[in-house]
């Protein structure tokens, strides 16, 4: 008769916890492990690199030769991941014998426990098995967690209801790039605050009772607005609300997040910040350009293009940047990318520099116009370029389109 498993939620922090083997499947079982504060000793004379670096960092120990008798003594649990049947049926015989109840990974059948599919959520461990069918336990875990992530069943919007405000970072604009993090405080917000070029498409997901507060229709002037969303949030969070205020790309990477977080302190409202990947290394990536590429820069300077060159407020130093090397990664500068051009040649940069524009980067519209700084106003003109657009200058540019550029001539040489 072959009985189902008897589920039992193990408190194993300070406990001993034996690990025998130190391959791919102890690397995934000992950070789990370490993540509900086992003891965790591991016994292999190898490990792989991501459990030596965990040794490394004084997380586990590590035994470093095969496994023997006495290793058993002390211990709570024991998970037998080593390649060779023998050893795995020596650690599961002493274990019955020692009432440590044992994991094994090469034949379940032999163990006396079973490692579930296992996922957290707002306090909740969710853990799963089945009848020796890994994979669907784990699509059983992922269906559970997505419910309660979305709240079809109880989950976040019935328990975490503290008051405040929570700046999310919603990524370059594709929903798939927010976070998870971002996209729970989403979906457990009453009132959500959001920017043109937030991923607008995550709006549509929203419990029907959320109010959602609309900046691009706020009266316009940067100013006026600025303090009209600070007004806002304030204003909800103490009438007791869940504010998630939602920003394309990171909220602090010119999204004017700080002055946000100075209004709330003020006013006494919480204010927690959850990043988003930004746009000026995302869209880059998503276009296949690398920001760095080893050999051919150490730095990578992201400019806000919003004015041109010498404008009495510009706080660019477009002389230095010239001056320097390596890639320079513009926003909002399609309106002065013509200008800037101009003055990085001015200032030291050959006019052949290669230039990608990235323009709609993760939309379906997304497109990417290849320039040098010599080209680049006629090349944007005649592309019609429109905001939004990340411009990238340098040889990393290059690196990605090699057949678009002919090839550097060292003029020294
Ligand atoms: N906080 C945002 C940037 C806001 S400034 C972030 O971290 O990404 C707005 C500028 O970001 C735009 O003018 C454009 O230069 C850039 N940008 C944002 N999303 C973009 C996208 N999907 N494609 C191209 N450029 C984008």
């Amino acid at each position: 008769m072959d009985f189902p498993p008897y589920p039992s939620g193990l408190r194993l922090a300070g406990r001993r916890v034996v690990v025998v083997g130190g391959g791919n499947v102890a690397q995934r079982r000992v950070p789990q492990l370490i993540a509900v504060g086992a003891d965790v000793h591991v016994v292999s004379p190898e490990v792989t690199p991501a459990i030596e670096g965990l040794v490394g960092s004084g997380e586990i120990t590590w035994h470093r030769r095969p496994f023997a008798d006495a290793d058993l003594a002390g211990a709570w649990y024991v998970i037998a991941v080593t390649d060779d049947l023998a050893v795995n049926d020596r650690v599961s015989e002493l274990a019955e014998q020692e009432r440590v109840f044992c994991v094994r990974s090469d034949d379940a059948t032999r163990g006396s426990a079973w490692t579930p599919a296992v996922g957290r959520h707002a306090g909740v461990t969710v853990a799963v098995l089945s009848n020796r069918e890994p994979r669907r336990s784990v699509a059983v875990r992922d269906e559970i967690l997505e419910a309660l992530r979305e709240g079809t069943i109880a989950g976040s919007h019935e328990h975490d209801r503290t008051p405040g405000v929570t700046l999310v970072g919603g990524g370059p604009g594709d929903p798939d790039l927010i976070s998870i993090a971002g996209r729970k405080a989403l979906m457990a917000a009453d009132v959500v605050v959001a920017d043109r070029l937030a991923p607008r498409e995550l709006l549509g997901d929203l419990p029907a009772d959320v109010e959602l507060v609309d900046v691009a229709k706020l009266p316009r002037g940067r100013s006026a607005q600025q303090a009209e969303i600070n007004r806002v949030i304030v204003e909800r969070a103490l009438a007791g609300k869940r504010v998630v205020r939602f920003k394309g790309g990171d909220n602090f990477v010119f999204g004017r997040g700080y002055e946000e977080i100075i209004a709330c302190r003020e006013a006494g409202v919480p204010v927690t910040v959850i990043p988003g990947l930004t746009s000026p290394v995302a869209v880059p990536a998503i276009a296949g350009i690398p920001v760095t590429h080893r050999g051919v820069t150490h730095e990578f300077t992201i400019v806000s293009g919003h004015l041109p060159p010498g404008h009495p407020e510009s706080l660019v130093d477009y002389a230095a940047l010239a001056r320097m090397t390596g890639t320079v990664i513009l926003m909002m500068a399609v309106q002065n990318a013509s200008a800037i051009a101009d003055a990085l040649v001015a200032g030291g940069r050959k006019p052949g520099t290669p230039v990608a524009v990235v323009c709609d980067g993760t939309m379906p519209t997304q497109r990417t116009v290849l320039a040098t700084l010599a080209t680049l106003g006629p090349c944007l003109a005649d592309e019609q370029v429109q905001p939004p657009a990340i411009i990238v200058i340098g040889e990393v540019v290059r690196v990605a389109f090699p057949d678009a550029f002919p090839p550097v001539v060292d003029s020294d040489g």
